[in-house]
């Protein structure tokens, strides 16, 4: 999604949380409870200061808002951020210090995994609240790491926008995967399975060599991977990374990948419409991962949360569908729909109250 801070539409709950004794900087932000409590992980990233960890939190729980309605959950939007103390520090202390944090918001947020946080790290938050899922997998129900989720929806939702921009079937394609982390290198095993020629890059070299070396993949360098000779630019790294620099820069035509928030400002994703890059909106196709969050929380089985992100093609069309229909580009036909959700759960709750 596009993050546009309007207050007047924001009615944010915005936590800050400071514990001395661990270090622990962080921002809680309940975007939404209006479809069940506020759901969304906690991301650890090293901020230059205050004010730029708590917007990304803002926009990153309204993104979650938008994901969870879309993805039919029974959850609202919330995001955690901590902002990564410089130094050494007791990683234990922190997650257990933000874990009391979470407690203290008494099942109003859960919190799981993002960028930065691992599944061991839930565990230790689980020691102060229960209120966290993506801890470690146990037989016979959900839970567990969320990245191969939010892969395996990212790779449906790349093969219904093959053949409806490209007319043509995803193994005849090139993908050019921008950061193959946990979501990245996932998709990269999976896109590689299914026959895609693939294109990969990452500020840690090592883990681009890697994948690279499991896939065949071709290296490209941190800064031409945007602007690589492929049909699907697949961004699995930070926001922001469609721009009004690098959108006129994509020779690919679809534009499909795990990242949240990739488009810098709306008009971006006008932008891509204009220059007809089909753009699948990130939180419509990333939603794998919070579905198998929700799954684990709410006790529904794995087979559960499997059939719910195999729907995710099919969300995806509904959203294109709806913007044919509005005449509206998708991250904005996106938009409405999920706002659209929101309002009538609004609704329906206050005629059932
Ligand atoms: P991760 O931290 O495991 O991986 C991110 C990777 O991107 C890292 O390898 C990092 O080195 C690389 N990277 C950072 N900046 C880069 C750049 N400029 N160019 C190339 N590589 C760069 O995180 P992840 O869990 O794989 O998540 C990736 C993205 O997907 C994030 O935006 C996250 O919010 C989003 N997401 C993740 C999940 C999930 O289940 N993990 C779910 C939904 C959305």
């Amino acid at each position: 999604m596009a993050f546009q801070m309007d207050r007047a539409s924001f009615p944010a709950d915005v936590r800050l949380v400071r514990d001395q004794a661990s270090g622990l900087e962080a921002a809680i932000v309940l975007h939404s409870t209006t479809l069940g409590p506020a759901a969304g992980g906690c991301r650890m990233w090293t901020y230059g200061d205050h004010e730029a960890m708590v917007t990304d939190a803002c926009r990153l729980a309204e993104g979650m808002s938008y994901k969870n309605a879309l993805a039919e959950l029974p959850l609202g939007g919330g995001k955690a951020v901590i902002r990564r103390p410089e130094g050494k520090f007791d990683r234990t202390a922190l997650f257990r210090a933000f874990g009391r944090a979470v407690e203290a918001l008494k099942g109003n947020y859960i919190t799981a995994e993002d960028v930065g946080t691992r599944v061991d790290d839930m565990s230790v938050v689980r020691d102060e609240t229960r209120h966290v899922a993506g801890l470690p997998l146990r037989a016979d129900r959900s839970g567990g790491d969320p990245s191969p989720w939010t892969a395996r929806g990212v790779f449906l939702a790349m093969e219904w926008a093959a053949e409806r921009r490209l007319e043509r079937p995803l193994s005849d394609c090139t993908v050019a995967l921008q950061g193959v982390g946990h979501v990245g290198a996932a998709l990269a095993g999976m896109l590689h399975a299914a026959g895609v020629r693939l294109i990969v890059s990452d500020v840690d070299g090592k883990s681009a060599a890697r994948v690279a070396v499991a896939t065949g993949a071709t290296v490209a360098s941190v800064g031409s991977i945007v602007s690589a000779q492929a049909d699907i630019f697949a961004p699995c790294a930070l926001g922001g990374v469609l721009n009004h620099e690098t959108v006129g820069k994509l020779k690919a035509t679809v534009v499909c990948g795990a990242a949240n928030n990739q488009l810098a400002e709306p008009a971006d994703g006008d932008r891509l419409a204009d220059r007809n890059i089909l753009y699948a909106p990130d939180y419509v196709v990333n939603a794998g991962g919070i579905i198998n969050v929700a799954a684990e929380y709410l006790g529904w089985p794995q087979t559960e949360a499997a059939a719910r992100v195999e729907e995710t093609a099919a969300r995806l069309a509904r959203v294109f569908d709806h913007a044919a229909r509005s005449g509206l580009a998708p991250h904005a036909a996106a938009d409405r729909l999920a706002r659209e959700t929101i309002a009538a759960g609004r609704t329906a709750r206050r005629a059932a109250a």
